[in-house]
């Protein structure tokens, strides 16, 4: 089974629109050229529009970072699946930073990616163990309860992606050995084939996030069950995602 790998960069709540617009404008003209690997670009909601005009016609697509559930309303501040769906084709669904500063439930991000899937766009769903979890051993444990409560057999047919993010290394500059990622990793897949069958744990893409960078990505991407990386911090400098993209084509670009 052939899984298009895919490298998304989550710039997080970095970036005036000046800023943005002179890092895509910066970084486009050589992602483009990068085949075989998806690249997905998540800038602030804010910048969407004018990243939307800049990637418009290249093969860099674009993701919103979070999205409400409801599709209009009495919703202050929010972003509906409608406003976001013909702006970008990704969305990252369940981050840690989701789950840890605004209280999202494993429910509540069930509930995002049933909402952001019916508006036609690809959930990036993140799962993840906090260090405590991981130092008691319980990785599989929560990794399994968040796969039971917010995955469907539906998200997988529809395009989801599962981002395997430990939460100890996000944004810390620790990232797991490629040998953990690809275990904890080879775990989802086949839990996922025990949830919803083989054919669509072999096709879902599962990624690797947390404090990856151009000097550790060779790792992840060289492991048959590890599909691309979120990537954070490394995402906001344009030589160094570019060579992430790279490295991630010249491994497994399909
Ligand atoms: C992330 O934001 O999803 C992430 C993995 O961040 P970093 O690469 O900075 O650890």
């Amino acid at each position: 089974m052939t899984r298009t790998p895919l490298i998304a960069g989550n710039w997080k709540m970095n970036t005036t629109i000046d800023e943005a617009i002179s890092l895509i404008k910066t970084m486009q003209p050589q992602l483009h050229k990068i085949q075989g690997v998806e690249k997905v670009l998540c800038p602030p909601f804010v910048s969407l529009m004018v990243a939307r005009g800049i990637t418009k016609g290249s093969s860099v697509k674009l993701g919103a970072q979070n999205v409400f559930y409801e599709e209009k309303g009495a919703f202050t501040g929010e972003i509906s699946p409608l406003m976001l769906a013909g702006l970008c084709e990704y969305v990252i669904v369940g981050h840690s930073e989701r789950r840890q500063y605004f209280g999202e439930t494993n429910e509540v991000i069930d509930k995002k990616i049933k909402a952001a899937i019916k508006a036609g766009l690809k959930p990036i769903f993140c799962v993840g163990e906090t260090l405590e979890e991981n130092e008691a051993g319980q990785t599989r444990e929560v990794l399994g309860r968040q796969l039971i409560d917010s995955s469907d057999r539906f998200y997988f047919l529809s395009g989801c992606v599962i981002a395997y993010e430990p939460i100890w290394a996000i944004g810390t500059g620790r990232s797991a050995s490629g040998d953990d990622a690809s275990r904890t990793i080879g775990f989802i897949r086949q839990f996922v084939s025990r949830q919803h069958g083989s054919g669509i744990a072999n096709s879902v893409r599962i990624l690797y996030g947390g404090s990856v960078n151009a000097a550790n990505i060779a790792e992840f991407m060289r492991k048959p069950d590890i599909d691309g990386a979120l990537v954070g911090g490394a995402s906001l400098k344009a030589d160094e995602f570019v060579s992430i993209v790279k490295q991630a084509s010249d491994i497994k670009g399909v």
